[in-house]
């Protein structure tokens, strides 16, 4: 065994620990035991596992902003009795933890990577084992010396994402996860193979800071076509609404109908915050192409970039929680902070 490595997996449920529910058939979370019996090739690793388990087990449509603090609070706290963290989790809403995680553990140095299943893992041809075991694996990893991959990442089915790249892709295929505008950060087949080339390795090693103020006054606004400027003002006029995510269309295009228009630049005079993302799986916002973009920047939008919506609206979540100023959130919503928005 390789005594100085350990690693420790965090389980807050999803379907990869569930079983059925035998009256009802439906499935609920069970306990960590049960993952454990059904992989033992856990314990052929030459490095110490540990596990943990979160009371309740919960669904992850059920996540809240408490669920992110409590998972990061308790990664900073074991930070330096591990070399990596696992958290087994569901899948819905799997992209949004790992995107909040990526900005609440700021300077992070260790792997963390998030994974579960399509199939509970007591099924006979469940996709879980095969992604607990080499996100187990990732975790403890290292490339001379140094930890393989230092961020929050989430391993399903081969590959390694950017955890704040990615987004839920299919409710039924065992390939649940993309990264649209981002590469992979490894790929598992005989070997597990690292994107160097993609993987931010921080120059100067910091201490792990934890951040955990956020702010629930934030909205996706999705348009479609005959959205009324009456419903956008419903969500604008919202009392405390510090920023709102606009999933435009195309390159970031929006109707320019003045009524439309007026009630987004009164959002941003009164200093609200509007950032710009695609409603395109792949691709960026640019406000500047067309006339229809360029009525966004007028009324005070800022362009998200490549941002995916997970990414976007949990960032905005967190800056908006821990600096007030209109200025220095816009400031830090086009930055990337760690890796989710191109340069
Ligand atoms: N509803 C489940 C969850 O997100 C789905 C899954 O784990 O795949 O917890």
């Amino acid at each position: 065994m390789k005594r100085d490595t350990a690693i420790l997996i965090i389980y807050t449920g999803g379907t990869i620990g569930m079983v059925h529910e035998p009256v009802s058939g439906a499935l609920v979370p069970f306990n960590f035991d049960h993952i454990l019996q059904q992989v033992p090739e856990l314990r052929r690793f030459d490095f110490r596992i540990d596990t943990l388990t979160f009371s309740p087990l919960i669904d992850s449509s059920e996540i809240t902003p408490e669920n992110w603090i409590k998972l990061a609070a308790t990664i900073t706290e074991k930070y330096n009795s591990y070399n990596g963290f696992v958290i087994l989790h569901g899948t819905d809403t799997m992209a949004y933890t790992a995107s909040a995680l990526s900005f609440m553990l700021r300077n992070l140095y260790k792997p963390v990577i998030l994974t579960g299943s399509q199939l509970p893992i007591g099924v006979l041809r469940t996709d879980g084992k095969e992604n607990l075991i080499t996100s187990a694996e990732i975790a403890a990893s290292t490339i001379n010396g140094k930890p393989a991959v230092p961020e929050v990442c989430i391993y399903f089915e081969n590959r390694l994402y950017r955890g704040n790249r990615t987004t839920k892709l299919s409710a039924e295929h065992f390939k649940a996860f993309e990264s649209p505008n981002y590469p992979p950060l490894a790929e598992a087949g005989i070997d597990i193979k690292f994107n160097s080339d993609a993987i931010l390795y921080p120059t100067v090693r910091q201490n792990l800071k934890l951040v955990t103020s956020y702010s629930s006054d934030v909205a996706i606004l999705k348009l479609f076509p005959g959205i009324t400027a009456r419903l956008a003002g419903r969500i604008l006029e919202t009392p405390r609404l510090k920023g709102v995510v606009l999933e435009s269309y195309g390159a970031g295009n929006a109707p320019t109908h003045k009524d439309f228009i007026d009630k987004i630049a009164a959002f941003c005079n009164k200093g609200g915050v509007v950032v710009n993302v695609t409603q395109c799986f792949r691709g960026s916002v640019n406000q500047s192409i067309y006339e229809t973009g360029r009525a966004l920047t007028s009324a005070g939008v800022i362009s998200g970039n490549d941002m995916t919506t997970e990414a976007a609206i949990t960032k905005l979540m967190i800056v908006a929680g821990s600096c007030p100023g209109k200025e220095e959130i816009e400031r830090l919503m086009k930055k990337p902070l760690c890796g989710e928005i191109a340069v």
